[in-house]
């Protein structure tokens, strides 16, 4: 029971320390997991945005460099904007050359806008709306500018490339407008947006938003970059920027998002890929249950045949135990009793009587010439007989009878409750049913007989078995004498016979220890 106890709690101990150690390298590996994703993963994906959209803007910048080509413009502003029809041949043809949806130019002298659409524009500065872009840039750095408006009541992007036109002494004439398609651009972006979990955010350093994958950062009234993670990331991206490098942020810690950031010089933006806080905690989740369930399986398996070869051991032993115990009183040819358990019952019997003063008969059963059955038929069919010969005799018996093989061809009957007459009568039935007994091939022509002797276990006091035995066995002995296939009783005659032989014996006994 205490070893029992000692096993139970060990094993317990020893699963809950493995469940343990699991967990702890579960988590290590959700950690793992998340470092893989900050420092690998979402790098690599910026990095394929960043080629991508630089690719896009060289692309967009030879279109609107295409304009300026032969200083047909330039020298165009300087003769005084005459001839209209030239400069729209010139735009349209390089407009379809490069397969951009307009071309345009703003002169800075007349402040008026030519384009291939037809129009004839002159700016005006109170029209943000419509005329701001260009303030706007000719106020700021007057380089390459490649813009990008969003239109909340279309969902589309538009771009447009701005390149400044200088006359030959570096005076500002003007720009070029080029309008360039944009779909392959937010193609791009999308497909990289839909990733699970990524989002792609295009910025100003003002932390104005010109592209993010979820349109909804859009829409009116849009947000800026500082709004998004209640921390103003500029700065950092900025300082990166200026040490050219990546940025890589948790502006939530370990549990929010993570992000990486890079400054475009093509596109004068900040561009950051954002991988979510819901996907990476699933991802964690899904590795910490990937490296947990094999071992909690494994565990439980282990336990289970662990718990499951003890308890089978156990119960073997215990069957084991049963059946050797079980063979040490069993006769293993017959399964009657043997010797042993005889005696032990016949004691317990002899005990009995002598308390009750009942009458109780042992019997003695040996098969005649059976040595010839073995001569004949051979030692396998003498088992088989010997056998036969049990189930006979058990037939003839009560259930309260005893039987045993006591060795050889030799049977014990005890008969409790029996007189010696009874006895008698019981010894001669089973007598005649073993002569009555057929045996089958090869020992067809067998007649098997038996000689019997009965003696009380009730007669004197003081008795043991041994002495009863031997009345018994004299008994059958003068069966024997007598021609076999009989009963004999044990008889007043044959106990004077008996005690005088003793007497007899224990006069030799005594003379010769004396000599
Ligand atoms: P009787 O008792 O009539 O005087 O003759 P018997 O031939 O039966 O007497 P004996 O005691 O000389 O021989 C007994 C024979 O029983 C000899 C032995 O080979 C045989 N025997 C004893 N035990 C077994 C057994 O387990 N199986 C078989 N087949 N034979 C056995
Ligand atoms: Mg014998
Ligand atoms: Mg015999």
């Amino acid at each position: 029971m205490v070893r029992t106890r000692t096993f139970v709690t060990l094993s317990v101990a020893v699963l809950v320390a493995f469940l343990i150690l699991t967990a702890f390298y579960a988590v290590q590996e959700s950690r793992r997991t998340r470092e893989f994703i900050r420092d690998h993963e979402l790098p690599s994906l910026g990095l394929a945005v960043l080629a991508n959209l630089d690719r896009t803007a060289a692309q967009y910048h030879q279109a609107g460099d295409e304009l300026l080509r032969y200083h047909f413009i330039r020298d165009w502003i300087l003769a005084g904007e005459q001839d209209e029809d030239a400069l729209r041949e010139f735009l349209e043809t390089v407009r379809r050359e490069h397969r951009m949806l307009d071309a345009g130019i703003v002169s800075d002298r007349t402040e008026t806008y030519y384009g291939t659409d037809g129009r004839t524009l002159v700016l005006n500065p109170d029209d943000f709306e419509r005329d701001g872009w260009y303030y706007l840039y000719r106020d700021s750095v007057p380089e390459t500018n490649i813009d990008a408006w969003y239109f909340p009541e279309t969902g589309e992007i538009g771009m447009w490339v701005n390149v400044p036109i200088y006359g030959p002494d570096g005076e500002f004439l003007g720009v070029t407008a080029g309008g360039v398609d944009a779909s392959h651009f937010g193609e791009m972006l999308e497909h990289y947006g839909s990733f699970t979990g990524i989002n792609i955010y295009m910025a100003r350093r003002d932390g104005r938003l010109v592209f993010v994958s979820d349109q909804r950062l859009l829409q009116p009234p849009a947000v800026t970059l500082g709004e998004i993670w209640g921390r103003d990331v500029i700065p950092e991206l900025v300082a990166a920027r200026d040490s050219g490098r990546s940025l890589t942020l948790q502006p939530d810690g370990a549990r929010g998002p993570v992000l990486w950031g890079h400054y475009s010089r093509n596109w004068d933006t900040f561009v950051i890929v954002e991988k979510g806080a819901a996907v990476l905690t699933e991802r964690a989740r899904t590795s910490v249950l990937k490296s947990m369930l094999p071992a909690l399986f494994l565990t439980a398996s282990l336990y289970a045949i662990t718990l499951g070869t003890i308890l089978y051991a156990r119960r073997r032993i215990t069957v084991q135990a049963r059946l050797l115990e079980a063979l040490a009183g069993t006769d293993q040819l017959t399964g009657l009793h043997n010797r042993t358990r005889f005696n032990e019952i016949v004691q317990q019997e002899t005990q009995r009587v002598q308390r009750t003063g009942e009458e109780s008969c042992l019997v003695i059963l040996d098969l005649d010439l059976f040595k010839e059955v073995n001569d004949t038929y051979g030692h396998p069919n003498g088992d088989r007989v010997l056998k036969t010969v049990a189930t006979v005799i058990k037939t003839e018996l009560r259930s309260t009878d005893t039987l045993a093989r006591f060795g050889g061809e030799e049977f014990t009957i005890l008969l409790p409750g029996t007189s010696v007459e009874g006895a008698y009568h019981v010894a001669e039935k089973v007598r005649r049913a073993i002569e009555a007994r057929r045996f089958p091939e090869p020992m067809t022509d067998l007649v098997l007989t038996a000689s019997i002797g009965v003696a009380p276990l009730h007669a004197r006091t003081n008795r043991d078995f041994d002495t009863t035995y031997r009345e018994a066995d004299r008994a059958l002995y003068r069966a024997k004498d007598r021609g076999r296939n009989r009963t004999e009783a044990l008889t007043e005659e044959l106990l004077n016979a008996i005690s005088a032989e003793t007497d007899q014996a224990n006069r030799s006994t005594f003379i010769e220890e004396a000599t």
